[in-house]
């Protein structure tokens, strides 16, 4: 017969871990699965700290097993297919588990190709993301070698990287001849919502 959980979690990232968390504090009782690939956790807000050079990188990677919240059920492999007629969610392995309630908390995908030229110059030509364990070391390394030139920084980080580097300038010396661009690319920031625009530019 096929496991069953009364809640069964996709994805053991922020979001995921939080959830289950929550649920099993208000209810020990529950039973709850959480169905994650990957051995290790990322603390992806901490990349922005990277990027500015205030937080080393490998203290963002941990062991999955250590934030598996007690009571819940680890299901070490990835999501292939849903099947919500028959309340089931088919993992790569092929075994079907069975839920109550379902969370699905897969993240988000990456996709630098959506930009013309950016996988090939990500990480070096001074072409930085924070989006990215590999990458967000390099924003640093770009800021700290930022002696003259033009900076443009995009969003959704364009402040906290423009405070980062502005930060850094009275420790390490004025910039001789930098200059800081920001770029807005974020559509709700761009076209949206006025009141985030105006609290958040
Ligand atoms: C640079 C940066 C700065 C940020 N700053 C902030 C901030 O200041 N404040 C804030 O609130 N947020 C911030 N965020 C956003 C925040 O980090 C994310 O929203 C949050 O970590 C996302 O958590 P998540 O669980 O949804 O996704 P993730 O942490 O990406 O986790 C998703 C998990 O799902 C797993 N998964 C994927 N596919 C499958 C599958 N098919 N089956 C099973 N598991 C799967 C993955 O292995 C992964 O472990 C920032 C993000 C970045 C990158």
């Amino acid at each position: 017969m096929a496991k069953h959980f009364q809640v069964l979690v996709i994805g053991g990232g922020n979001a995921g871990l939080s959830a289950a968390a929550l649920l099993l504090l208000k209810n020990g009782k529950l039973k709850v699965g959480i169905v994650e690939p990957s051995e290790k956790h990322y603390y992806q807000p901490a990349w922005t700290l990277v990027g500015g050079g205030a937080f080393n990188i490998k203290d963002t990677e941990r062991n999955e097993k250590d934030f598996i919240p007690k009571g819940a059920e680890w299901i070490k492999d990835k999501a292939a297919t849903f099947q919500p007629e028959r309340s089931e969610v088919v993992l790569a392995s092929g075994e079907a588990i069975g839920y109550d309630q379902l969370l699905v908390c897969p993240g988000i995908q990456l996709d630098w190709n959506a930009v013309k030229g950016l996988q090939e110059n990500l990480g070096k030509n001074g072409v930085c993301s924070n989006y990215s364990f590999a990458y967000a070391p390099y924003t640093w390394e770009c800021i700290k070698g930022l002696k003259k030139g033009k900076a443009v920084f995009h969003n959704p980080h364009t402040r906290e990287m423009r405070w980062c580097r502005t930060d850094h300038v009275p420790r390490c010396g004025p910039l001789a001849q930098g200059r800081c661009v920001e770029g807005h690319g974020h559509p709700i920031l761009e076209r949206g919502n006025k009141a985030l625009r105006d609290t958040t530019l």
